[in-house]
């Protein structure tokens, strides 16, 4: 039996369909933008069995007799230990169709992909965080060139989306073209989602750049629309809401307590949690 853990702060559950994010804590990048709390090993540490006892539990009595669909295993960075990643997938790929992993890419190559594939892996979405090689190294510690490896590397074997923050006057329109650029020259089949997501200033660790603009946000997608046909802004929870009004997620702790936080519950909390995390560095 696998004895080694991951810390977890909580899971997630979607309002919309029967999809359940996984949030394993800590990273190896260090990026100033970051927005995520979960870049410490925070939360409580779990075995894999416990992890997916928790998501059973959890979505049985949420969705009830509708099974899931879809989990997100995401971070933090979910790569950091492969056996426990490898584990996990494995064991909720017996009961969810579509195994889907968030990472910045900067482990996952061909060996580790394929061990995930094999395992039930379907989709990878990578955060390729910036082009210009000493930019990537600027604003997450570390240079960016394995990660264009693997994510050309994983092109064909499995559905592959990437994903860039726009940081004004830092990872903006030249540097998103140029990422455009080279997916188009690797997705000859053009089945690349790309997405551009928003900076956001107030819960970023470092305030090294403000909100963008909406017009800089459309001037971006425009120009990635000349390379790719599957260009998107905005997170996948933002497209895909179909009720007027979000409420809220559905936030489920280690010990199956379940909250359910509003937009302004979420933000204040993470906003703790990351002064948390930013002193204990
Ligand atoms: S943005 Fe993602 S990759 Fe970068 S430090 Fe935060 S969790 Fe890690």
């Amino acid at each position: 039996m696998n004895k080694e853990h991951r810390h977890i702060p909580f899971i997630t559950l979607s309002e919309l369909k029967p999809r359940v994010w996984i949030t394993l804590s800590d990273c190896n990048f260090k990026c100033k933008g970051c927005f995520s709390f979960a870049r410490e090993p925070i939360g409580e540490p779990m075995t894999v069995g416990q992890l997916i006892s928790l998501v059973k539990k959890s979505s049985s009595d949420y969705y009830g007799d509708t099974p899931l669909k879809e989990v997100v295993i995401t971070g933090g960075e979910a790569t950091l230990n492969r056996h426990y990643l490898v584990d996990l997938v494995s064991q909720l790929k017996e009961f969810i169709a579509e195994v889907v992993l968030d990472t910045n890419g900067y482990l996952l190559d061909d060996a580790y992909l394929e061990e995930l594939i094999e395992a039930g892996l379907t989709e990878v979405m990578f955060d390729l965080k910036a082009w210009d090689e000493k930019l990537h190294e600027w604003y997450t510690g570390y240079s960016n060139k394995r990660i264009l490896a693997n994510i050309r590397n994983a092109y064909g074997k499995v559905k592959l989306v990437v994903n860039t923050v726009y940081i004004p006057e830092i990872v903006d329109e030249r540097e998103i073209e140029k990422i455009a650029r080279f997916l188009s020259e690797i997705d000859k089949r053009k089945v690349i989602d790309y997405r551009i997501n928003r900076f956001n200033r107030a819960l970023s660790h470092e305030k090294i750049s403000r909100n963008p603009y909406p017009e800089e946000i459309e001037r971006a997608y425009s120009i990635v629309s000349k390379y790719m046909k599957n260009s998107v802004i905005g997170k996948s929870c933002v497209r895909e809401r179909k009720i007027k009004e979000k409420t809220g997620w559905i936030t489920v702790l280690p010990d199956g307590t379940v909250k359910r936080r509003s937009l302004a519950d979420y933000r204040e909390e993470n906003k703790k949690m990351l002064a948390k995390s930013v002193t204990a560095v």
